[in-house]
């Protein structure tokens, strides 16, 4: 499955601290459609969205946190923020009254960009359970 072969082979790089696509979105040298910003968390449209809205929730500085799995005390403020910054973008995007926030942890969840960031989705029925 090429999706879950992209997946591992990103993991090896997960603890390297190299910079990820991220870090050029944040510094804007890639392009991307920004929903919401701050100093903290920059939330922008995915490139390749699964729902009509798809937007990408990320801190602004990785600090470790690579994926969830690292995640440590100190980290709590942040993940807070995130966590937050998802509830404006769904009411700046008119989903508010349905929307699913989900995070893949590591190889196996699919994760793909080793810098953590929360997807928001939403705009058609979500269904149960995920795939
Ligand atoms: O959770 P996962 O790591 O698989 O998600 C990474 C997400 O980043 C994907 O949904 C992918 O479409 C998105 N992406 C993006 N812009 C890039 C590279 C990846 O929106 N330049």
């Amino acid at each position: 499955h090429d999706e879950e072969a992209a997946a591992k082979a990103a993991a090896i790089n997960a603890d390297s601290g190299v910079p990820t696509i991220f870090d050029k979105i944040i510094a804007k040298e890639i392009p991307s459609t920004i929903v919401y910003e701050d100093d903290k968390v920059l939330a922008f449209k995915d490139v390749n969205p699964q729902a009509p809205v798809h937007v990408l929730v990320i801190p602004k500085v990785r600090d470790g946190l690579t994926q969830l799995g690292k995640a440590e005390p100190r980290h709590g403020e942040i993940l807070g923020q995130l966590l937050y910054a998802a509830k404006i973008v769904a009411e700046k995007e008119g989903i508010v009254d349905g929307f699913r926030v989900v995070i893949n942890n590591g190889p196996s969840a699919c994760q793909s960009v080793y810098h953590l960031h929360l997807h928001v989705l939403g705009g058609r029925q979500m269904n149960w359970p995920p795939g």
